[in-house]
């Protein structure tokens, strides 16, 4: 299996660079988890970086700089981000995600229940949202971006289907109602900068109770 919908070029640039932090991070590596194409560019970024790094001109450094680059080598490592077993059914992702689902779900509304990851900065949230067969996500925009990565099952957002491993990322030119396939109910993790915002009346009940 691998994904059909990638994250933009620039995204992946500012994975590679590690300026893209926290939530959307985390989203975009568990479609790297899903995704050699991906991963491969990534590694051609970080390549490209670790050059231009080199090929920077010589600065005088510090006279504690040696000292201060060994004690760092010398700290113990901190363990590399667990890849937690899947759960059944489910693509692999982060261990804090795994951690989430089984420690903080909770059923929002018939048929929906959400886990929150990590709150912040700001109004940022990054939450597992779990939907079931044949429901409709109510119609509703954005502030700001959001990147989503589906985990399980499959969604279909303006007649394109989602499954297992893609990405989205959308911001407030976009106005949609994906709706989850028939096939099974559907898993994502979602990072957004701020809040949904309804466009009707089905989601200005649903957002509340939801608290996404
Ligand atoms: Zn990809």
């Amino acid at each position: 299996m691998s994904a059909s919908h990638h994250p933009a070029e620039a995204l992946l640039v500012d994975y590679a660079s590690g300026a893209l932090r926290g939530g959307g991070r985390m989203v975009l590596s568990s479609h790297l988890m899903a995704c050699p194409a991906c991963r491969d560019s990534i590694a051609r970024f970080e390549a490209v970086g670790g050059a231009l790094l080199s090929a920077l001109p010589p600065a005088t450094l510090h006279k504690d700089a040696l000292a201060l680059a060994l004690a760092r080598i010398e700290r113990p490592v901190p363990p590399a981000p667990a890849t937690t077993g899947p759960i059944a059914g489910w693509i692999t992702t982060p261990a804090d995600v795994v951690r989430a689902a089984r420690d903080r779900r909770r059923w929002a509304a018939p048929g929906v229940w959400v886990a929150s990851v990590t709150r912040g900065p700001g109004r940022a949230s990054t939450y597992l949202l779990g939907v079931a067969a044949g429901m409709t996500v109510p119609r509703h925009t954005h502030r700001g971006a959001e990147m989503v990565c589906v985990l399980k099952g499959a969604y279909v957002d303006d007649d394109v289907r989602h499954a297992p491993g893609d990405f989205a990322f959308n911001d407030d030119s976009v106005d949609h109602r994906p709706g989850i396939t028939a096939e099974g109910d559907c898993v994502c993790l979602v990072f957004t900068e701020a809040p949904l915002v309804p466009r009707d009346w089905v989601g200005r009940l649903f957002q509340p109770l939801v608290g996404i």
